[in-house]
C-alpha cells in the first residue's frame, strides 16, 4: 500500500471507531412510505419526498412522452446548444409561481447544490461578506467559498448577533444566507426580519426553500407564505423533495438572473440536466396546485405526531415543519436506536456530528403525505419498545 492510501484508511479507520462510518442503504423499489431496503420490507421516515411524488405515476408518464419528445440526453450546457423547450417553459413557469418581486425571472439548474454555487458566485466576489445561519445547509458555506467571499456565521435564528455583525461590516456587498426551513432542524428562519435587516444594511437576501418549495404557501413556498416582495431576494428551491423529481431554480430580479446565466460557473460549465426532468416537474407543479389535499394530508401527519411528543421517550424538536427530529443527544446512542429501529423493520436515518453539532445526535423523522396515522403509531410503538 502507498502511504497515501495508508493515510486514506487510517482516516476512515478513525472514522467508524467514532461511529460516524456512514453507509449507503440500496432500495428496491420506488420510493414511499413502505420501501424495500437491502432486501428487507420497511417503513421510512427517510425521504424528502414531502407530497408522496417521487414516484408519482403522472410523473413518470410526463418523462416517457417527453423522453420520446426531446430524448434523454440534453448533450450540452445550457449555453451551448443544451437549453430546449421543457427548460424554458419550465422556467417561465416557476417565474410566475414563486416570483419574489414584480417582474421576476427564473432559471433552473441540474443541483440545488450548483444553485447555490451559482447564486453566490453571481452575487458575491473577493470583496464581499456572506452572512449565514450557523446551521445553514452545507452548500451554502461551500458557494461563499467558491465566491472567495468571506464567510461569516451567526448562531442560530440569531437576529441580534446578525444585525451587529452587519453594522460592522464596512463590506462593498453584503449577502445574507440562509435556509428557509433547516434541513436537521424543522426550525424556520424568520424571512420578514431577516428582509428588514437587509434593507437597513443594503444587503442582499438569498433564501434556500428547499424544505418549503410545494409545501408552504400553497406550495408557492416560504417567501410568498411570508407575503414578502423584494428584488433583494433571491429565492433558490430545489425540485428533488417535495417536487419528487431532480434540479433547483433560482427566481429573482432579471438582472440576478441574467448575471447567472452569464458569469456563473456552476450554470455554465455543466450539461443541462435532462429536458425529460423539466417535463417531470411542470407535471409535479400542475399536481402541486391541484392537490391541496397532499399538504393537507402532511399537516395532518405534523399534527399526530406532535400530539404524542409527551408518550415519546425522547423529546422532538420544537418544529411545524414535515423534519420532526428526536434528540438523542449522544451519538453512540443515536446509532443504537437507529438500529434497533432498524431491526424493527423501521428507517429512520441517524444524524450525527458534524452534520448537527457535537451532543445533539438526533434521529430525523421526516413525515410524508404518503405516511397513514397506523405508520405513525406504528413508530410511536416502536420508539416506545426500543427505550424500555
Ligand atoms: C437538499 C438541499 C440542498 C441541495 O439540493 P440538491 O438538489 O439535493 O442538490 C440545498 N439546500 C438545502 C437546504 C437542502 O436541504
Amino acid at each position: 500500500m502507498t502511504s497515501a492510501l495508508a493515510g486514506l484508511a487510517a482516516r476512515l479507520d478513525a472514522r467508524a471507531a467514532a461511529g460516524l462510518a456512514r453507509s449507503r442503504r440500496t432500495l428496491q423499489t420506488p420510493q414511499g412510505a413502505h420501501v424495500t431496503i437491502d432486501g428487507r420490507a420497511m417503513l421510512s421516515f427517510a425521504s424528502n419526498d414531502y407530497l408522496g411524488l417521487a414516484a408519482d405515476p403522472r410523473l413518470a408518464a410526463a418523462v416517457a412522452a417527453a423522453a420520446a419528445a426531446f430524448g434523454t440526453g440534453a448533450g450540452a450546457s445550457h449555453l451551448l446548444g443544451g437549453h430546449q423547450s421543457p427548460h424554458a417553459q419550465l422556467e417561465h413557469r416557476l417565474a410566475t409561481w414563486c416570483a419574489p418581486c414584480a417582474e421576476a425571472e427564473a432559471v433552473v439548474l441540474a443541483t440545488g447544490y450548483l444553485a447555490n454555487l451559482a447564486a453566490l458566485t453571481a452575487l458575491a466576489g473577493r470583496d464581499s461578506v456572506v452572512f449565514g445561519d450557523r446551521r445553514n445547509h452545507a452548500c451554502l458555506n461551500d458557494g461563499a467559498l467558491l465566491a472567495r467571499a468571506t464567510y461569516l456565521r451567526y448562531p442560530h435564528l440569531d437576529m441580534a448577533a446578525l444585525a451587529t455583525r452587519l453594522a460592522a461590516s464596512k463590506a462593498r456587498c453584503k449577502v445574507i444566507a440562509t435556509d428557509s426551513v433547516f434541513s436537521m432542524d424543522g426550525s424556520e428562519a424568520p424571512l420578514a426580519e431577516l428582509l428588514a435587516l437587509a434593507e437597513l444594511h443594503d444587503a442582499w437576501l438569498l433564501v434556500d426553500d428547499a424544505h418549503g418549495f410545494g409545501v408552504v404557501g400553497d406550495g408557492r413556498g416560504s417567501v410568498v407564505a411570508a407575503g414578502l416582495g423584494s428584488t433583494r431576494i433571491v429565492y433558490m428551491a430545489t425540485l428533488g423533495k417535495a417536487a419528487g423529481v431532480a434540479g433547483a431554480f433560482i427566481c429573482a430580479h432579471p438582472a440576478v438572473i441574467a448575471t447567472i446565466v452569464q458569469t456563473a460557473r456552476p450554470y455554465m460549465y455543466t450539461t443541462a440536466a435532462p429536458a425529460m426532468l423539466a417535463s417531470a416537474v411542470q407535471a409535479s407543479m400542475d399536481i402541486i396546485r391541484d392537490e391541496p389535499e397532499r399538504r393537507n394530508r402532511l399537516a395532518a401527519n405534523i399534527a399526530y405526531l406532535r400530539a404524542q411528543a409527551a408518550a415519546l421517550p425522547w423529546p422532538l424538536l420544537s418544529s411545524r415543519t414535515a423534519i420532526q427530529p428526536l434528540l438523542l443527544g449522544a451519538t453512540a446512542l443515536a446509532n443504537l436506536v437507529a438500529d434497533a429501529l432498524w431491526a424493527r423493520g423501521l428507517y429512520v436515518p441517524a444524524i450525527r456530528p458534524p452534520t448537527v453539532p457535537q451532543g445533539s445526535a438526533r434521529l430525523r423523522v421526516s413525515l410524508s403525505a404518503a405516511h397513514t396515522r397506523a405508520d405513525i403509531d406504528t413508530l410511536v410503538a416502536a420508539l416506545r419498545a426500543v427505550a424500555d
